[in-house]
């Protein structure tokens, strides 16, 4: 989505190492991002109040969901796969998987099937509702941080191209650690800024959209990470050029490339609870 005519900005300090002074980096037109004097983390400033972010998340935003759908959830279980998800969550205690930015609650509904008690955070109301009526996943329509979750309540939490979009990422992955089991597991999915990509197409990367507020490095993620009490287990990369810029005989090799030596620009990382 587009920044829309009358949101209000706000000046935001560097989620990873606080720092007030960042530089401009990319300039993206009616938005663009900043890098952090210190860390180098790659961030909008300002940004867009909570409130005009959330009326982005709308029926628009709905109808882009409905129609990637699909093609986004074999995404998500190709990316598990690649990690042996189901083999390390064989023995988990407790069976329990919350998917946070669920859209349409087709994750969810699909580890419903694999033994888990399964459901979902969304925040954009007519896909939430969608999920719970068409598909019967128990979802809550806001934010992780209003749902309230009680103490250590899920095995498994998962966030798909979320922490990106968030104003705060930092409250967002402490609210994760208290919702988390000590034996639990959290798997983020996020552009990743360390990837040839980045680097190649600055301004006119992918991944440097309106909607994007927080464009992590692996390096910056773990360290956030690891401030919010994880401990970061296994991180992998992949996506070699976005479909339709190179014609596929050079796209395919790129992409299998990317993942093979770990270069692509979409990374998922998979945590731990440290103890407290
Ligand atoms: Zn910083």
């Amino acid at each position: 989505m587009q920044p829309a005519q009358g949101e209000h900005h706000v000046q935001v300090e560097c989620v990873v190492c606080g720092s007030e002074s960042d530089n401009p980096y990319w300039d993206c037109g009616e938005y663009s991002f900043g890098r952090c004097g210190r860390c180098g983390h790659i961030y909008q400033n300002p940004q867009p109040s909570f409130a005009d972010l959330e009326a982005r998340y709308s029926d628009e935003y709905f109808s882009y969901e409905l129609d990637n759908d699909e093609n986004f959830f074999s995404l998500m279980v190709k990316g598990l796969s690649d990690i042996s998800f189901e083999q390390r969550v064989a023995s988990l205690a407790p069976r329990s998987f919350l998917d946070i930015g669920c859209a349409t609650g087709m994750l969810p509904a699909y580890f419903a099937t694999q033994g888990f008690t399964a459901e979902g955070v969304e925040l954009c109301e007519p896909a939430a509702r969608y999920g719970r009526e068409l598909r019967g996943v128990p979802i809550f329509n806001g934010t992780l941080e209003q749902a309230a979750f009680p103490d250590a309540s899920f095995g498994v939490v998962h966030a798909s191209h979320l922490i990106e979009h968030l104003r705060d990422p930092s409250a967002f992955l402490r609210e994760c650690r208290r919702v988390i089991a000590s034996s639990g597991y959290l798997v983020l999915v996020t552009p990743d800024t360390s990837g040839l990509q980045a680097r190649l197409f600055g301004a006119r990367w992918r991944s440097a959209i309106a909607d994007h507020l927080h464009l992590f490095s692996r390096r910056n993620l773990a360290r956030l990470l690891a401030e919010c009490g994880f401990i970061v287990e296994e991180q992998r990369s992949w996506g070699g050029l976005a479909a339709g810029i190179a014609p596929d005989f050079i796209k395919r090799p790129l992409d299998t490339a990317a993942k093979r030596w770990n270069f692509g620009d979409v990374m998922l990382v998979l945590a731990r609870p440290a103890p407290f």
